[in-house]
């Protein structure tokens, strides 16, 4: 049997979650966040926590934000008497609450989501048994040729109105003669403990910005390109110089030249990432926030990061249209956008129905399959002809 974990301290909560989920669940039950959080580091084998937002010792964003740390892989929901735009920020940002769940507790709803959290974990689990360990991955970046092993992809964004081509995030693919194709989620993460992400963005910039020179000069295009840079390349000073070489190397047009970073910034290190923002700024580049809402950004701190755009993450559109919790929560994260004045991108956009609800949202730009999947740099110009002007 499954195991969930729900904290709260209400009696009439704890009863009805049991009378609907107890039959299909093993639920356990804890009536504070201190209790929760040793129950939590003990065992590993929970799908989904439930909690409440208000709760003696804790908040419930403090418990979930704590929770998140020690489990990262399980899915948080919180319990919500009412949906307040502030609130629900500070949970998406804080503590990556997957979903929230309305009091009082209706059984379907519950079931639904619960189901959903079961599969997330089993298909974490799942999630390719046979990649390659990070010290695989070293050692094979140690001898990676880049410009045979490495090549980059780029997605199209699209104005929601117009349908124009406003800009393309290169996306990179390493295909090692050692270890076949690796996923940039598996290997990012450990090129970035091996210390090879640095040289490997290096490469991306340049290949990025040289390309974005021939797209102008064969097709006159005008759109901007984006690369995605780790969180902690910007605790070193010298990512500002790198950037400044591919700009002087390609003739990109500094303000068409778009940097993703994620929430992941580590907070500590706040002073020196300020400064390397700073310094990227002065170049004229732009900066966009990417996978927002799955990290800890607070207002202000979003205010000190000077972003030029928010790119929502896409696990809050893909259940959007037919979840009105995920739906208010895409639309605080365009309204949270609008009073930092920034642009608003919606990721993961797969069919009309997702572009339909998100353009009357009023998000800026969209990106996904539903316009196109990353394709090679010599196919986009023809990508971009194909399309009729207004779709978008
Ligand atoms: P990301 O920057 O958020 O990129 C978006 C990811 O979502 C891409 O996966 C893209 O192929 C996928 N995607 C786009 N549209 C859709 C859609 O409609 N539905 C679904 N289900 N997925 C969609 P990809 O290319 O596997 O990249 C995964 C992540 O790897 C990226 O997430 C980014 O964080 C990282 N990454 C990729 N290239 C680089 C790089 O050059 N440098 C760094 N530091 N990270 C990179
Ligand atoms: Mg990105
Ligand atoms: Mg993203």
């Amino acid at each position: 049997m499954q195991r969930i974990l729900v904290v709260d301290d209400d009696r009439n909560i704890l009863g009805a979650i049991k009378r609907i989920a107890g039959r299909q669940y093993d639920v356990l039950i804890a009536g504070n966040g201190d209790t929760a959080l040793s129950i939590l580091g003990d065992r590993g084998d929970i799908c989904a926590i439930i909690s409440d937002m208000r709760m003696h010792g804790m908040s419930g964003i403090e418990f979930l934000e704590r929770a998140k740390k020690i489990a990262p892989h399980v899915p948080r929901i919180m319990l919500t008497g009412y949906i307040d735009a502030e609130v629900l920020t500070d949970a998406i940002n804080r503590a990556s609450v997957y979903h929230f769940l309305k009091k009082p507790i209706e059984s379907p709803r519950l079931l639904g989501i619960l189901d959903e959290c079961v599969e997330l974990v089993s298909r974490a689990k799942a999630a390719d048994p046979n990649a390659p360990d990070d010290q695989k991955i070293a050692d094979a970046l140690k001898d990676a040729n880049p410009g045979e092993e490495f090549s980059l992809l780029y997605q199209p964004r699209v104005c929601s109105i117009s349908g124009q081509t406003k800009s393309v995030e290169a996306l990179m693919r390493w295909n090692s003669p050692v270890l076949g194709p690796v996923s940039p989620a598996v290997f990012i993460p450990a090129a970035e403990k091996s210390g090879d992400i640095a040289w490997i963005t290096d490469w991306a910039l340049v290949t990025a910005c040289r390309a974005w020179a021939k797209w102008r000069d064969t097709a006159g295009a005008s759109m901007s390109v984006s690369v995605n840079i780790s969180p902690v390349l910007f605790k070193d000073a010298r990512l500002v110089d790198t950037v400044s070489q591919a700009i002087d190397m390609s003739g990109i047009e500094p303000e068409c030249l778009e940097l993703e970073i994620t929430e992941g910034l580590e907070l500590n290190q706040r002073n020196t990432v300020i400064e390397t923002i700073a310094g990227i700024k002065t170049l004229g580049v732009r900066l966009s926030l990417d996978d927002f809402g799955t990290g800890f950004a607070s207002f202000s701190y979003l205010q000190s990061l000077d972003v030029d755009c928010l790119k929502v993450d896409r696990s809050f559109v893909s259940n959007a249209t037919s979840n009105p919790t995920d739906g208010a929560i895409l639309r605080t994260v365009q309204q949270l956008g609008k009073r930092l004045g920034v642009k608003t991108v919606a990721e993961g956009i797969e069919d009309m129905e997702h572009a339909d609800f998100v353009r009357s949202l009023g998000y800026d730009e969209m990106q996904g399959y539903h316009f196109s999947k990353p394709i090679p740099a010599d196919e986009l110009t023809a990508w971009m002809q194909m399309r009729p002007a207004s779709a978008a």
